[in-house]
């Protein structure tokens, strides 16, 4: 994986900047291939890796996955439509979430994680043609930057499992297997490991409680990122490999998907802004940027501000470090993007580079507050940058 401030990757972002004006996300499809080709080195021949497009629906980050031979997991129809044109078969298509927008269900093939015990009665009754999962709650605390265990609400819990093997016995439901997801922005192997040999055990007990004999087990994934000093080193996932390869011999002929989001993308993005002005409130300086957290939003309470590298300066060179806020352009007090770092005085006009924002950017922001312009999104490789 390449440094997240290589000065060849700094030459390109002010380059970008330069033709498409800032704000600007810009990301790097070189960068996506190389997380997908170390995450394949790593994991045993067989595992399936599921792309969850909630990360980045973006067409050509999308395409990229397909082309490597991922799958997609989606929760919305504008999502599954984006997962087809991006070349994903709908039989590599896991739709999940607690609710199943009815378009969501018109493409055949598609395979669905059935959340709640409730979703499954209504399958039932109206009968359905599509392969269904049934996701289970973890019954187990999983270890993760954000965890989703037992009082999550997702998924079917432990003790309503001989219900919903009750209804499966009175229909004719394609109950192809289980589908587990522990919770996401895992750095540490140690507990990625437990975390998929708990969620693979649940999975055992949910075979007995529903006499469901699976040939497909989801068991999630939660990969994580390092986004900043407070968790600076990545994922190490050779004991992670070696646990999937345990489970497959446990579980002979059956296929194990993982599903990722911001894993594969999050470390190929870059939210590029221009310094605008200084501001000085409290004792403290504040760099006013052209962009804002209405394009990058701290949707999953990260703490992105405080606990993320500093932004890289593009371009000037490098004075002595002092501690500086970056704060946004919105009419909200709590408009940071980054908050006491340290970092080179700049001026009006340098750049700042947020690394690390592939995942969870425009798509997931509340960018029509204050209604300033959208900020180009561009994908660019070694030949050639494209705007979306
Ligand atoms: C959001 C989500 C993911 C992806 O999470 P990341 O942290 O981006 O890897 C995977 N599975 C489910 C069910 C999700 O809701």
């Amino acid at each position: 994986m390449p440094d997240r401030a290589a000065p060849a990757d700094l030459r390109r972002l002010a380059g970008l900047a330069r033709e498409y004006g800032t704000p600007l996300y810009a990301f790097d499809l070189d960068r996506v291939r190389a997380q997908v080709a170390g995450l394949r080195a790593a994991l045993p021949e067989g595992v399936g890796v599921l792309y969850s497009v909630k990360a980045n629906p973006l067409p050509r980050i999308c395409a990229v996955l397909a082309g490597l031979g991922l799958g997609a997991e989606v929760a919305s129809p504008g999502e599954l439509r984006a997962a087809l044109a991006a070349g994903f078969g709908a039989e590599q298509i896991l739709v999940s979430g607690p609710y199943k927008h009815p378009g969501l269900l018109t493409v055949p093939g598609v395979r669905v994680s059935v959340d709640s015990v409730s979703e499954l009665a209504q399958l039932a009754d109206r009968g359905t043609a599509h392969a269904l999962l049934l996701r289970v709650r973890p019954d187990f605390a999983p270890a993760c930057g954000i965890p989703m265990g037992p009082v999550s609400r997702f998924g079917i819990p432990a003790a309503e499992l001989a219900h919903a093997g009750a209804i499966l016995r009175g229909s004719d439901l394609d109950v192809i297997g289980f589908h587990v997801y522990p919770g996401s922005q895992n750095l540490r192997a140690a507990d990625a490991v437990a975390n998929l040999r708990n969620a693979y055990e649940l999975t055992v007990r949910a075979a007995g409680s529903t006499g469901v004999d699976p040939r497909v087990l989801d068991l999630g994934g939660g990969f994580g990122i390092p986004y900043g000093p407070r968790e600076p080193r990545p994922l190490d996932l050779g004991p992670v490999g070696d646990e999937l390869a345990r489970i497959q011999s446990c579980a002979p002929g059956v296929d194990l998907l993982l599903e990722l989001g911001r894993y594969l993308v999050a470390a190929a993005g870059w939210y590029v802004t221009r310094v605008v002005a200084e501001q000085h409130y409290d004792g403290r300086v504040g760099v006013v940027v052209d962009g804002g957290t209405h394009h990058r939003p701290d949707l999953c309470g990260l703490d992105l501000a405080r606990a993320s590298f500093p932004p890289l300066l593009l371009g000037s060179p490098a004075g002595p470090g002092r501690t500086t806020d970056v704060t946004g352009c919105l009419c909200l007090p709590w408009d940071v993007l980054a908050e006491g770092v340290t970092m080179p005085a700049v001026q009006a006009g340098d750049l700042l580079a947020f690394a690390n924002s592939g995942a969870y950017g425009l798509s997931a922001a509340p960018h029509s507050f204050i209604s300033h312009p959208p900020p180009a999104q561009i994908t660019f490789d070694r030949s050639r940058a494209e705007h979306v």
